[in-house]
């Protein structure tokens, strides 16, 4: 097949035409990229008994075993076994494993060709991993998996449809050497559209980020959905208009329907226009993101991903058997596009609700498949021992999610301690609550309870109604670079 040539073009290309175009780009991959030059791999290929000249596509990915947040750790802390995710070219293993073409165009190419090898080879960029519960991964880059990441973040702004020359964005992601706040910042590189850091809570402070929003009056606001929708409280109690905004784009979290309601009300209250609200899905691991088409009434419509620069698989959480299309079961990741540190088949732990969807998308008309909207993870459920008798099953982020749609609260935390901070003693589940000025005070921790109950089949001990101001700051709002969620004070 003719590959496209931009991605226009891939946009319009046929699903038979994108699967093979994944399947090729897979096999180059395997044979002349990840087999050769990535220690970890060449075991796992040799191991499983899979020869990667016969590696085909996609189908034959299901011969290989997974690989896990902790096969990452582990090589990781072993200092011989640092660079095992790192493509690594040799001379030896170029002569040993490339097609002739591809040798002789580095023999003729001389000088060039080998600058050109080390542009795609060298790493020059790094970034981690910011899990809860393990130590942070390490993700190399070099100069072309930048390119890829730009070029990824540059079709995400035309996804969002965040592409006229005035366009203003405003970036919310905290300084860090993580991927939200790199790939907004090269998306404005590679596309030239003006993309303008606040550095977040921690940096310039919400009251600074407002600031720079009476100066630069923003039409498209980045940034992850807690702190943006507390900035947009906070321009709406500072008189801070938000006339110009058009576009937001969530990240790192995922935005329950109800939290856009109540961000699109104080984007009303700041003078706002139509805004669409858009989410996005990205992890370390991939080196990329991908993002939903806007919607008329902001209604989630599905991450599209690109067929040649990486491969989802779904499969069934327990038995790791691939799943058909269409079905609700772990997002599995494949590299197929990078150099410096490559993972195939990654247990991202995301279960997808829907699964992938291939076939013309009803909101932009691309080809492009879509991984369902709804994302939850496979290992949140925590295991609280509520009473002397036996575990509760709590999925914490369901309470999350139950809390930041209510109406009646305006911001939530949610800690676990031993009763009485006694370490022999039960469990307790305490929600904090600022609620929102309108609410009725005497009824909200009763309807905490019960919404929280249907939801999760577990009702807190304790609800503590907080002033604002207090709450904000228990949450790390303008300190932390995360705010603090779900915080549990048991002993470890
Ligand atoms: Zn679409």
């Amino acid at each position: 097949m003719a590959r496209p040539t931009s991605w226009k073009a891939l946009g319009q290309t046929s699903t038979a035409d994108l699967k093979r175009l994944a399947d090729e780009q897979l096999t180059r991959f395997v044979r002349e990229e990840l087999y050769p030059f990535s220690r970890h791999y060449r075991r796992v290929f040799d191991e499983a008994g899979v020869d990667p000249r016969k590696f085909g596509g996609v189908a034959d990915l299901a011969r290989l075993p997974f690989t896990t947040k902790q096969d990452l750790l582990r090589a990781q802390t072993t200092p011989e076994n640092r660079y095992d995710f790192v493509l690594r070219p040799s001379p030896e293993l170029i002569k040993q494993h490339w097609p002739f073409a591809r040798k002789l165009a580095l023999v003729l190419g001389g000088a060039g060709a080998r600058e050109a090898l080390r542009y795609r080879y060298t790493p020059n960029f790094l970034t981690f991993t910011t899990g809860r519960s393990s130590e942070p991964v390490g993700f190399a880059y070099t100069p072309h998996d930048l390119d890829v990441l730009s070029e990824a973040i540059a079709r995400m702004f035309d996804v969002v449809q965040v592409t006229s020359p005035d366009e203003r964005i405003v970036n919310l992601f905290p300084f860090a050497p993580h991927l939200a706040f790199w790939a907004v910042t090269l998306g404005g590189f590679k596309t030239g559209r003006l993309v303008v850091p606040s550095g977040g809570g921690k940096v310039m402070g919400t009251d600074g980020s407002l600031r720079l929003f009476e100066r630069l009056n923003p039409t498209a606001i980045v940034g992850t959905p807690g702190f943006t929708y507390h900035l947009l409280r906070r321009g709406n109690e500072l008189g801070t208009s938000f006339q110009n905004v058009r576009t937001v784009v969530l990240g790192a979290e995922k935005t329950p329907p109800g939290l856009k309601d109540k961000m699109l009300e104080c984007l009303r209250a700041g003078g706002a226009g139509k805004v669409r609200i858009v989410g996005t899905y990205g992890f370390t691991e991939a080196r990329m993101a991908w993002a939903e088409c806007p919607t008329d009434d902001n209604s989630s419509s599905g991450y599209h991903v690109h067929p040649d620069l990486g491969v989802f698989e779904v499969v069934d959480p327990k038995t790791g058997a691939v799943l058909p299309e269409g079905e609700t079961g772990e997002l599995v990741y494949s590299t197929i596009s990078g150099h410096g540190t490559c993972v195939i088949r990654y247990r991202t732990g995301d279960m997808c609700i829907g699964g992938i969807q291939w076939g013309v998308c009803p909101h932009c008309g691309r080809t492009l498949p879509r991984i369902a909207s709804e994302l939850r993870r496979v290992s949140e459920t925590h295991a609280l021992n509520l009473t002397k008798i036996k575990g509760t099953l709590v999925d914490l982020s369901a309470m999350g999610q139950t809390l930041a749609e209510m109406r009646e609260v305006e911001e939530w935390q949610v800690v676990l301690s031993k009763r009485n901070d006694d370490p022999f003693e039960v469990d307790q589940l305490e929600v904090r609550v600022a609620p929102r000025k309108d609410a009725d005070r005497s009824k909200i921790a009763e309807l905490i309870s019960t919404r929280l109950h249907t939801a999760t089949e577990v009702a807190p001990n304790k609800v503590t109604l907080l002033e604002l101001d207090e709450l904000l700051k228990l949450l790390g709002m303008e300190t932390a670079m995360k705010e603090q969620r779900y915080v549990d004070r048991r002993p470890k």
